[in-house]
């Protein structure tokens, strides 16, 4: 597992129920999502309806999930948590469904991965609260439609365009979740180090904050790691010299970059000599599952303009020959 990895790793399971925020005023960041969700919720609850259905997508660990709390909490309704791997068959979905309580949040993770069977169980109950289900086998077979309780899906994913579209249309509230400020993630460092009772300064909150990759589940876990280190080898208080160090020697570069996205970039320089690359190369040359490149390798680098896509490849820009210390060969040109 990568140290700047997006996805939830074992320890941040044990750790991330004291860390996660519960209510809205504790959510940091995400501003335009914030207000969006805040109207709908409050022209819902004015209404006594249940909240439209909502998307989020966005890189992993940007609080999609965190959200769905909030969004029943807000609501004062239950939340149900599942994930789109999970509900194998359409019977398994119909039980969740008609288990719900009027207006609950049913919150489904990778949303994208609900398979084609299921999913046609899912439109009539987002659209008209109601469900189909076969009775029965073979000509004795029965189609009956059960009404379930009016309730609002929460689906998240890292890949919106992975969605069908049938499923994307019936999403009422469609939201992206956007990579963090470094300000932003150091308000979140600082609020964790408190509840888990670390002490930290600003300029040691700033140093992780700065190589977090925009995410909080990665801030969250560099903290923890930073704190090991200040206890071993400091005082245990997380000052910038201490996260500096600690972050070092885990192979964290100031900008968050890890071995992983060094080696992505360097093969783009040395083995592909700069020129654009299609994503199925550079899966075999790295020997990485395409998803995961797209995923969770590419954002970030792209966000951070050290890579572009284009419609010939993956690019490497200048900034990263720069930030590995090495000579831009396009230079000369401008
Ligand atoms: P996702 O579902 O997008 O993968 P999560 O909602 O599980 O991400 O968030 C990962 C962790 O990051 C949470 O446990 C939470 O502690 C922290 N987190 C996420 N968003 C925020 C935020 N806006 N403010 C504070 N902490 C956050």
């Amino acid at each position: 597992d990568r140290i700047v990895g997006g996805q939830a790793q074992e320890e941040d399971m044990y750790v991330s129920p004291s860390v996660r925020p519960q209510i809205i005023s504790d959510y940091i960041g995400q501003q335009a999502v914030r207000d969006q969700l805040q109207l709908s919720i409050s022209a819902a609850k004015m209404r006594g309806e249940h909240l439209d259905h909502v998307l989020l997508y966005g890189p992993p660990g940007l609080g999609k999930t965190t959200l769905s709390h909030i969004i029943a909490q807000e609501m004062g309704v239950t939340l149900r948590q599942t994930s789109g791997p999970v509900i194998e068959k359409p019977g398994d979905l119909a039980a969740i469904l008609t288990r719900l309580e009027p207006h609950d949040v049913l919150f489904v993770d990778e949303i994208h991965r609900l398979s084609p069977i299921v999913e046609e169980v899912l439109y009539p109950a987002m659209e008209d609260f109601q469900i189909d289900i076969v009775i029965g086998d073979g000509p004795a077979a029965q189609s009956v439609k059960i009404d379930i309780p009016p309730f609002t899906l929460v689906g998240a994913t890292t890949r919106a365009g992975l969605l069908t579209s049938p499923l994307r249309d019936r999403f009422g509230i469609v939201q992206r979740l956007e990579f963090y400020s470094v300000e932003e993630l150091s308000q979140i460092i600082r609020r964790s180090a408190n509840i888990l009772g670390i002490e930290s300064d600003d300029r040691g909150a700033i140093e992780i904050a700065k190589r977090s990759r925009g995410t909080p589940r990665i801030a969250n876990r560099l903290l923890r790691r930073v704190r090991d280190y200040a206890q071993v080898k400091g005082n245990g208080i997380v000052t910038a010299e201490i996260a500096d160090a600690a972050l070092n020697l885990l192979e964290v570069d100031p900008l968050g970059l890890d071995k992983m996205d060094r080696r992505l970039l360097e093969l783009l320089i040395h083995k592909f000599e700069g020129r654009p690359v299609g994503i199925d190369s550079i899966s075999t040359a790295l020997g990485e599952e395409r998803g995961t490149i797209e995923d969770v390798i590419e954002p970030f680098l792209v966000q951070h303009g050290f890579l572009v896509r284009t419609p010939r490849g993956r690019v490497v820009t200048g900034h990263a020959y720069t930030h590995l210390g090495l000579e831009n060969p396009e230079k000369e040109l401008f």
